[in-house]
């Protein structure tokens, strides 16, 4: 069985829960630390990421998340949770976990389209996912170990880095799971060559 937990500090949760299902998926509500130990795969959800980081700090969980990623378990963040993720955010002093090698601009698709839906060109995962935009981010440049796997009007809007998997969109608000089951995927992947796993005798 595949444990995999959402973040569960501010934001959309049960919408995630939803999308992660699979027969060999067991999801985790994660409010305290020591569930992480437990966790082959974790979603950042989207919310407000000032907010979640102010969380993240209150309850002791900003070195365990990074520990949590440098130990190669597979993150999926979405929206704000791609915030948390980035290593720089546009005229922010700092990036927040800095966890991905890419530069991002908050709500960056103006007020008068403070929320929309469109249907993207996910590479590997589809060519007709339905998106929905709510106060989203762009990622304006990606370092050369990530890969843009999307991008709406010339800005990218998804992209993987290793086990790490961010989107500006909110994948859990639609009923078509191919984004999260391609994270789920990933988290089997990883489960699969995970060294205490290979190295049982
Ligand atoms: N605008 C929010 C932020 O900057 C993110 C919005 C979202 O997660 N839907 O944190």
């Amino acid at each position: 069985m595949l444990k995999i937990g959402v973040l569960a500090l501010q934001g959309a949760v049960q919408e995630h829960l939803k999308s992660l299902q699979a027969p060999d998926v067991e999801t985790v509500i994660v409010k305290r630390t020591d569930q992480l130990e437990a966790l082959d795969g974790l979603v950042f959800p989207g919310g407000e990421s000032t907010t979640m980081r102010r969380l993240v700090n209150k309850y002791g969980f900003y070195e365990p998340l990074r520990a949590f990623a440098a130990a190669g378990k597979p993150i999926f963040g979405t929206c704000a949770g791609l915030i948390l993720m980035a290593d720089h955010i546009a005229q922010e002093p700092e990036g927040h976990l800095q966890l991905m090698d890419m530069n991002v601009q908050r709500n960056a698709f103006g007020r008068q389209r403070e929320s929309f839906e469109t249907t993207l060109v996910v590479k590997d995962v589809a060519e007709d996912i339905e998106a929905v935009f709510i106060r989203a981010p762009l990622i304006s440049s990606t370092g050369d170990d990530v890969e843009v796997l999307s991008s709406f009007n010339g800005e990218i809007v998804a992209a993987r880095q290793n086990h790490l998997l961010a989107c500006s969109f909110h994948p859990e608000l639609t009923d078509d799971t191919r984004f999260h089951q391609y994270f789920v995927q990933m988290v089997r992947e990883s489960k699969e060559t995970a060294p205490e796993h290979t190295a049982v005798t």
